[in-house]
């Protein structure tokens, strides 16, 4: 089978660098395997969407030499699907209105029975029923990851109030239906993908493998994020964030070859990519230190 990867940005605010080492590691990987590399717009929730971010990280990945093998997909336009899949959980999936205050004094955790009773002036949201029982993979780059999904996760919400689709049922539907073979994604998902094998399970379509590379984190330790706008890339000036990119992944080779443009810094990194040269752990970004 071909490799498939992709790379998905949630358009909240422009591509910052940690998200610039995400959608580096996951094209450089595909193109190692010969794959393709597609892009998936995660703008599910308008909550948190920025207008005009989605178009600005599809221009700046452009500038950065990365464009979608295929025409990009908008989980925005996808509610049939997520329609179908979560009929298809009818069995499991079961409406509360339960709100954070009343799950608190079980830490956020909601096991079995709600707490709230049933309201039917207001919405419910859609959580998933798990069972006592450990999900594991074993992650490319992280290792052995395993999960007891009511002991650490708990009955997760896959609609919200809102009706909208949660991304954890939205990410398995998509990368099924993409064919994605392999996901490159970053750390801060690992303990979410045990979640994403059960919702694969269920709806009976594969597990792909997983590679979660290291965070990019700020100065108190924290992941950079695109919420606090942190560190929005130069798109006029792509190399030397791209160097820094293939630094911080590890890659010291390839972010010393000579290149004029980013697309030839790429190709050149293609060449030097070595999966065991790849960095493990979070660190963060040397120019905040
Ligand atoms: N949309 C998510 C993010 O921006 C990534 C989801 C994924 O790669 O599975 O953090």
């Amino acid at each position: 089978m071909s490799y498939r990867g992709r790379f998905a940005p949630s358009p909240t605010g422009p591509l910052h660098f940690g998200s610039l080492v995400a959608a580096v590691g996951s094209w450089l990987r595909a193109r190692s395997q010969h794959g393709a590399w597609l892009v998936r717009m995660e703008d599910l929730d308008p909550q948190r969407e920025v207008p005009g971010a989605a178009e600005d990280i599809l221009a700046t990945l452009a500038a950065f030499g990365m464009e979608s093998d295929e025409p990009v997909v908008w989980q925005s336009r996808r509610e049939e699907a997520y329609d179908a899949a979560f009929a298809h959980l009818r069995e499991h999936v079961f409406p509360c209105w339960c709100s954070r205050n009343d799950l608190a004094a079980a830490e956020g955790m909601h096991r079995g029975a709600c707490i709230a009773t049933v309201d039917s002036t207001r919405a419910p949201a859609w959580r998933l029923r798990v069972n006592d029982r450990s999900v594991g993979f074993v992650d490319l780059l992280q290792g052995e990851h395993v999960q007891n999904l009511l002991r650490d996760v708990s009955d997760f919400v896959v609609r919200r109030v809102e009706g909208g689709y949660a991304y954890q049922l939205a990410v398995v539907v998509d990368d099924a239906e993409a064919g994605i073979t392999e996901v490159v994604r970053g750390a801060d998902l690992l303990d979410s993908t045990p979640r994403q094998i059960y919702l694969q399970q269920l709806l009976g379509v594969p597990t792909p493998g997983y590679l979660h590379l290291p965070l990019v984190l700020d100065c108190t330790g924290a992941k950079l994020s695109k919420s606090e706008a942190a560190l929005p890339i130069d798109r006029d000036d792509p190399i030397p964030a791209l160097r820094t990119a293939l630094d911080f992944l590890g890659l010291r080779h390839a972010a010393r070859a000579s290149a004029p443009n980013p697309a030839a810094l790429l190709a050149a990194a293609v060449q030097h990519f070595d999966l065991t040269a790849i960095r493990t752990k979070s660190d963060r970004f040397p120019a905040l230190d």
